[in-house]
């Protein structure tokens, strides 16, 4: 059987004769630029992400610079950032011209780690911007205690993330000074391209957001500052439009595959039921913790990613591909150790747990509609495969 780690042609049959019609009225309307779609969407983003503003920009990664930008972070400000994430994250920090600044991860959570953060805290330190990993709120109570006493904004990456609720039942996006959303097609709420959206409840900040989106002008060719074209297309904002609605449904369904697997992989014996699992002894796999699960929200961890750990991860993987399972390594090489950031001189052996996952994390499908016969077929071979 073959089972790819995400088929998109599948959701998109179902929202086809939907979509279809509102993209040829776009097209022959050739209405291309912001305009009514875009608003439409920033207006469903903002009250889904309990929010008073929502931006519509160009991608997730320059929703994360422009961020940045509004802060006026540049040469000589240090920005806080996990280290074991995707690349936009760092990224976004040199291209103000500052310094990221590495901290280590959660085991549970893979989420940055609040105590590594305050140890990392220094004069220079002008943003700090923890990410949401896979669909898993961080701990924002503990983050932002630490950010509030020393003054230092929040920019959330809330890239994987989008509707993730924390355990005061708040979305993610809304407790930080801004919140950076990405609309890449393999996120849990896809566009046909590339696409993003900030949100902030600071008045001033989306106004300044909203001008730096279409080069700093206000008004028509008169320039206060400098932005740059980070417009989000009307054409991903109609495609935004249709699936917007689909969305906690889609949340639902990836969260039942979780639990599925949950239970198979619990059942088979190579893994435990007891939290927090380690990878030794009856553990051969660690299975993704919901950590905000019992506090009585909906959507504790939208599970943009099913990652598991695994010990002889590339081993297991080579037989899972073998057998016809997609399978992805997010992320092979944390931050410290990539060779366009060994400038920054950091010790590798300051981050164990970010090291650690980087070996053993293996994401497995969990895309809505899978199939429960898939996900049976996942787990017998990933269970042959560890038991091998
Ligand atoms: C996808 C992603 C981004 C970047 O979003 P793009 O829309 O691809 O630019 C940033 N951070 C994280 C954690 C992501 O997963």
């Amino acid at each position: 059987m073959n089972v790819p780690l995400l088929d998109l042609t599948r959701q998109y049959t179902t929202i086809a004769a939907e979509i279809e019609p509102k993209i040829l009225d776009l097209l022959r309307s050739q209405k291309l630029i912001l305009g009514k779609p875009v608003e439409e969407i920033e207006k469903s983003c903002a009250f889904y992400s309990d929010c008073k503003y929502a931006i519509g920009v160009s991608s997730g990664t320059d929703a994360q610079l422009m961020a940045l930008m509004a802060l006026g972070i540049g040469l000589g400000d240090e920005v806080i950032v996990p280290t074991f994430s995707f690349f936009a994250t760092a990224g976004v920090v040199v291209r103000v011209g500052a310094t990221p600044i590495f901290v280590d991860v959660d085991p549970e959570t893979y989420n940055m780690d609040p105590a590594s953060l305050k140890a990392r805290i220094t004069p220079k330190t002008k943003a700090i911007m923890p990410v949401h990993l896979f669909g898993q709120s961080i701990d924002l109570d503990a983050i932002l205690e630490i950010a509030n006493e020393y003054g230092i904004p929040v920019i959330e990456d809330a890239a994987q993330a989008i509707g993730t609720q924390y355990k005061n039942g708040k979305k993610v996006g809304s407790m930080g000074l801004m919140g950076t959303f990405s609309f890449y097609p393999t996120k849990n709420l896809g566009a046909f391209g590339d696409g993003g959206v900030i949100t902030t409840n600071d008045e001033q900040l989306a106004i300044r957001l909203r001008q730096m989106r279409n080069h700093g002008m206000e008004p028509k060719y008169y320039h206060s500052f400098i932005g740059g074209n980070f417009r989000l297309d009307a054409l991903q904002a109609e495609v935004l439009n249709v699936k917007f609605p689909y969305l906690e449904t889609w949340h639902k369904a990836r969260r039942e595959n979780a639990q599925l697997y949950n239970k198979l992989f619990i059942e088979s014996g190579i893994t435990t039921e007891e939290f927090p699992q380690s990878l030794s002894g009856e553990n051969r796999i660690v299975l993704p913790k919901a950590v905000y699960k019992e506090s009585g929200v909906t959507n504790y961890h939208i599970y943009n990613q099913y990652t598991v750990r695994i010990q002889n991860r590339d081993k297991v993987r080579s037989y899972i591909t073998e057998n016809g399972i997609g399978t992805e390594v997010y992320y092979p090489l944390n931050f410290h150790d990539q060779e366009c950031f060994k400038y920054l001189g950091e010790n590798p052996s300051s981050f164990p747990i970010a090291n650690e996952a980087a070996k053993t994390c293996l994401s497995l499908p969990i895309f809505p509609e899978l199939t429960t016969t898939e996900i049976e077929y996942v787990v017998e071979i990933v269970v042959k495969a560890v038991k091998n």
